[in-house]
């Protein structure tokens, strides 16, 4: 049995170093935004290059509380991708702004710099980038159109803490980036937790009140601010699994590759890595016409396999009043048809990769 992924395995590595974390939380008595917070600031912002760093309740949150902070509100329009986490466009939505929905490339499966400008109208505000499965999106052009269009960009990194773009961090191209420590992320928790990243920072201080009920002094609002501090718990358990994330980071891409190796030559499309990227692979997606009989087939063998995802944003029941019609969004439908994600953890051993990789071939040879 391989699952799709098993957080069991770190958890046993780690356990009494975690065990100590919470202890010394429950012990010191400081449960929301205390010391174990402000460390996991800090150390985020530099390993992101980022000035500021601003913990928050979940990924959703730190795209929700973002842009709340970056001013986007009614009216607004923010050009985005539909193959992703339906959180990416529903914080738009909860802004009160109206996502904009453009095709992705095939290749690397992130929004198409060359379809953005296209996009743009007299009410577009913002660019919303989702770095997805680990591989960051083509940020020279998207950056080159927000300056000569004057937009915001915002960067989804939930998949991709740690991914480079031409030697620069994901989340410190854009205006803000916004990480998730989602169980599964790279850098999981164990329950929900968000961050902030910016190299602004008056938007650091904007998300920090807003976070606290739109209260830069106890007890007197002068916005209108959420509940979302980042639990001090989660945050002791992040600094312990921090100091291995780098490790973590090079085991998926060492595992990336050696699927790609044994991958090769069967009728399938294993993930590209545009030049000059790091990519770190939270998901290791495969393209295949005959996708459902191969997770079919893996599964009978006791293979997990994901399916990230099987419906675009725009042709979801909640998008459905922004009209997009059936073939509007050609790559995005077609992936939302191909992709599958195979087993993807730093504790995924050789052994298991090959299993993997054998059973594929075993499905193509039928
Ligand atoms: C996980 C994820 C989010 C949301 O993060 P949560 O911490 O689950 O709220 C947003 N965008 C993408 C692309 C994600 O994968």
């Amino acid at each position: 049995m391989i699952p799709a992924f098993d957080l069991s395995l770190q958890y046993k590595q780690l356990k009494s170093e975690i065990g100590a974390a919470l202890n010394s939380v429950l012990d010191g008595g400081e449960f929301i935004l205390g010391p174990a917070v402000k460390n996991l600031e800090k150390s985020l912002a530099a390993y992101c290059e980022c000035s500021h760093a601003v913990g928050v309740a979940s990924g959703t949150d730190a795209l929700r509380v973002g842009m709340a902070a970056l001013g986007i509100g009614p009216g607004d329009e923010v050009i985005t991708t539909a193959f992703t986490f339906v959180a990416t466009a529903n914080t738009i939505s909860h802004c009160g702004g109206k996502p904009v929905f453009i095709d992705v490339e095939p290749g690397s499966f992130n929004l198409n710099p060359a379809l953005v400008e296209k996009a743009v109208t007299p009410r577009t505000k913002a660019i919303l980038v989702v770095h997805l499965y680990g591989q960051p999106a083509g940020m020279d052009e998207i950056l080159a159109i927000a300056k000569r269009r004057r937009l915001l960009v915002i960067e989804d990194c939930a998949q991709a803490l740690g991914a480079r773009y031409r030697a620069r961090r994901v989340g410190s191209l854009g205006d803000i980036g916004c990480l998730s420590f989602y169980p599964t992320k790279n850098l999981g928790a164990y329950g929900d937790a968000g961050m902030v990243v910016t190299n602004r920072p008056e938007i650091a201080e904007k998300v920090d009140i807003l976070r606290r009920q739109g209260s830069p002094k106890k007890y007197h609002a002068d916005r209108l601010g959420f509940n979302s501090r980042l639990d001090s718990l989660q945050a002791a358990i992040l600094n312990v699994k921090f100091s291995h994330l780098e490790a973590w980071n090079a085991r998926r891409r060492a595992i990336a590759s050696h699927y790609s190796r044994l991958l090769q030559g069967l009728p399938l499309t294993t993930p590209v890595e545009v030049p000059d990227t790091v990519h770190v692979y939270h998901q290791y997606t495969i393209r295949t016409a005959q996708r459902d009989g191969l997770a079919s087939h893996l599964q009978a063998a006791g293979i997990g396999t994901m399916i990230y995802y099987p419906v675009a944003l725009h042709q979801q029941e909640l998008y459905q009043s922004l009209g997009y019609a059936a073939g509007s969004l050609p790559v995005t439908e077609k992936l939302c048809r191909e992709v599958v994600s195979l087993p993807m953890y730093p504790e995924l051993t050789e052994v298991q990769v090959e299993e993997v990789a054998k059973a594929i071939a075993g499905f193509f040879k039928k």
